[in-house]
């Protein structure tokens, strides 16, 4: 059935984005609010070595605990908060309560692993990135070599600027790893441009991998490339043993997804793998 059109030819079309729009102001509003109120919280993802089991590293993923709308991840408003510029506070925090907690776990004589901070390109380019994550090192007292931010291949399209903002990083003594790897456009002479100490593979290598040879070839080259370049890789997105086999017959040192374990909140980390480590 076709439908009549509205007076402008747009009727249906118009209030439909009417709403989107309604919406997505809605969600800025609620997500200004959500800043000056705090309502976020940070999960970490345990990143595992296969080979013993040991966690030697973690991620930090946002989350949005929503006053009625429950735990929101970072796919509902991230994007939101690049384009609003509210990324710069979120980005900030993250970065801060990161630092904070990783530290907060190794005094209490938790294992001795970086924490992962997901940066955005607009904190990538934020002309006093440095001095602000110097500024948060100091201050939670975290040893630099235990922050590792992730970056996208993406915000390097400018390679002057970049080899600027990498190379000061890396001095700071900052680990740097390529998130997402494989995913975005990028030559792959940044690899050799860039100070960059892991690739990570990105997940829509990992999900089909049983059963797609192609994917299998991309994620097994990766891995010897890597190598090659003296550079540490991980694959995100494991979800089975048999992903699992698979990366580790590539020989893949370090894995990240679901099969080891979801995103946990704080008190799940410390609750799962601190708890003999804590003094009661
Ligand atoms: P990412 O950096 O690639 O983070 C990994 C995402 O994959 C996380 O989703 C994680 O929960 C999910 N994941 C891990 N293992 C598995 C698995 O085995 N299976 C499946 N299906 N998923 C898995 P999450 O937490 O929803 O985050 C999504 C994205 O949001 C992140 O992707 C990252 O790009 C962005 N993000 C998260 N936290 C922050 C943040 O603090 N700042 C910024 N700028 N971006 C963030
Ligand atoms: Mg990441
Ligand atoms: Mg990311
Ligand atoms: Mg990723």
């Amino acid at each position: 059935e076709v439908k009549k059109k509205g007076k402008n030819g747009f009727g249906l079309f118009s209030r439909h984005l009417d709403e989107e729009l309604l919406q997505k102001v809605e969600m800025e509003i609620n997500l200004r609010k959500a800043i000056e109120h705090n309502e976020f919280v940070l999960y970490y993802q345990p990143q595992i070595r296969p080979i013993d089991s040991r966690m030697i590293g973690m991620e930090a993923l946002v989350r949005w605990k929503h006053p009625t709308k429950g735990m929101l991840p970072p796919g509902m408003f991230i994007s939101i908060a690049e384009e609003t510029g509210m990324i710069y506070e979120l980005g900030t925090w993250v970065l801060r309560e990161a630092c904070r907690q990783m530290r907060e776990w190794h005094d209490a004589g938790g294992p001795l692993i970086p924490v992962s901070v997901n940066l955005s390109s607009q904190q990538f380019h934020q002309t006093n990135l440095v001095a602000y994550i110097r500024k948060i090192l100091d201050e939670t007292g975290l040893d630099p070599q235990y922050l590792e931010l992730e970056i996208t291949e993406g915000m390097m399209m400018d390679a002057s600027v970049s080899t600027v903002i990498l190379n000061e990083l890396t001095a700071l003594g900052i680990r740097i790893s390529l998130d997402d790897f494989g995913k975005g456009y990028s030559s792959l002479s940044y690899l050799k441009l860039f100070p960059i100490h892991k690739l990570k593979i990105d997940r829509s290598f990992i999900s089909d991998i049983t059963n797609n040879d192609s994917d299998k070839a991309i994620v097994a080259t990766i891995i010897a490339m890597a190598k090659h370049l003296n550079l540490e890789v991980i694959a995100e997105g494991i979800e089975t043993k048999d992903q699992l086999d698979i990366l580790m017959a590539n020989e893949c040192k370090e894995i990240q997804g679901f099969y080891y374990s979801r995103p946990l909140s704080a008190a799940d980390v410390e609750a799962a793998f601190f708890v003999p480590m804590r003094l009661v």
